[in-house]
């Protein structure tokens, strides 16, 4: 098998600081990244007839609206607050063309200490939206986060959860594979492959940064690639044997890298993915 190098893709928050949507889709593709993965709360200052335009006008594909998700909370109103919420979320993805709806899938309710109950709603949750993502043809990309955001961001916390979820629920919902969140499972190699050999196409994104050491701030001190110790060729190799045929995005949530010129943080993530990915 040759080597594939994936298609750059950037999400968006790794320039978050510096742009808005337009400036973004513009920055890229004038570096010639025709990939980017969109934010909902950019979105919404743009407005998505806009933002469609502005894709359309640079040829961008858009590898993943992010987020949805955020499913438990501590009663029915909340409970269905969220699933309106991705319905809409389900909407503008179809909107900007997205390949995908990214669910970050929601912590513990406040004041709960009831995880695996959390993981149920979650479940739930997701099956409470599947009808309307698979009429719209929009998959639901369960993004497993890194097991320190359990109680506040997502208690899916494995590539092997996010597998066992997929199999219960069935067509239409697949993973986010993020090495960020799961570079240190034991468990990656085989549940990127059982991934791949789930019927349909359950590998639906593949988020690249790297694990700094030391770290100094766990949500917003991500390093670029090759600054850190992810085994990213290894991984991507594993996702090019399981089948995945998507992009490599750039995911950065860094105050380092806000602070940096957007242009340069953009010309580091081509050369990056190049020598590195
Ligand atoms: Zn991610």
């Amino acid at each position: 098998m040759g080597e594939i190098r994936y298609p750059l893709s950037i999400n968006q928050a790794t320039t978050r600081e510096q742009w808005s949507l337009p400036e973004a889709i513009e920055g890229y593709a004038r570096q010639d990244v025709r990939g980017i993965a969109i934010w909902r709360d950019k979105l919404a200052e743009c407005g998505v007839e806009k933002a469609r335009k502005r894709l359309a006008d640079h040829g961008m594909t858009v590898t993943g609206l992010c987020r949805g998700g955020m499913f438990p909370a501590a009663d029915a109103a909340g409970r269905q607050a969220a699933i309106d919420d991705n319905r809409r979320a389900i909407e503008e993805a179809v909107g900007v063309g997205a390949s995908c709806l990214v669910l970050v899938c929601g912590g513990l309710p406040e004041g709960s200490k009831d995880l695996a109950g959390a993981r149920e709603m979650v479940q739930d949750g997701i099956a409470a939206i599947l009808p309307e993502a698979r009429a719209a043809g929009i998959p639901l990309a369960i993004e497993a986060l890194h097991p320190m955001y359990a109680a506040d961001r997502n208690c899916i916390n494995t590539i092997g959860q996010a597998n066992d979820l997929c199999d219960t629920l069935g067509e239409g919902v697949g993973i986010a594979v993020d090495v960020y969140h799961l570079w240190w499972d034991p468990d990656l190699e085989g549940e990127i492959g059982r991934a791949g050999r789930a019927p349909g196409t359950r590998l639906l994104a593949f988020h690249i940064c790297d694990w700094l050491v030391p770290t100094k701030d766990l949500l917003l001190d991500r390093g670029m690639m090759g600054d850190g110790v992810i085994d990213i060729p290894a991984i991507r190799g594993w996702m090019e044997r399981a089948g995945y045929e998507g992009s490599a995005e750039v995911e950065i949530f860094s105050t380092r890298w806000w602070a940096a010129d957007p242009d340069d943080v953009v010309a580091a993530c081509i050369a990056r993915h190049r020598t590195v990915c």
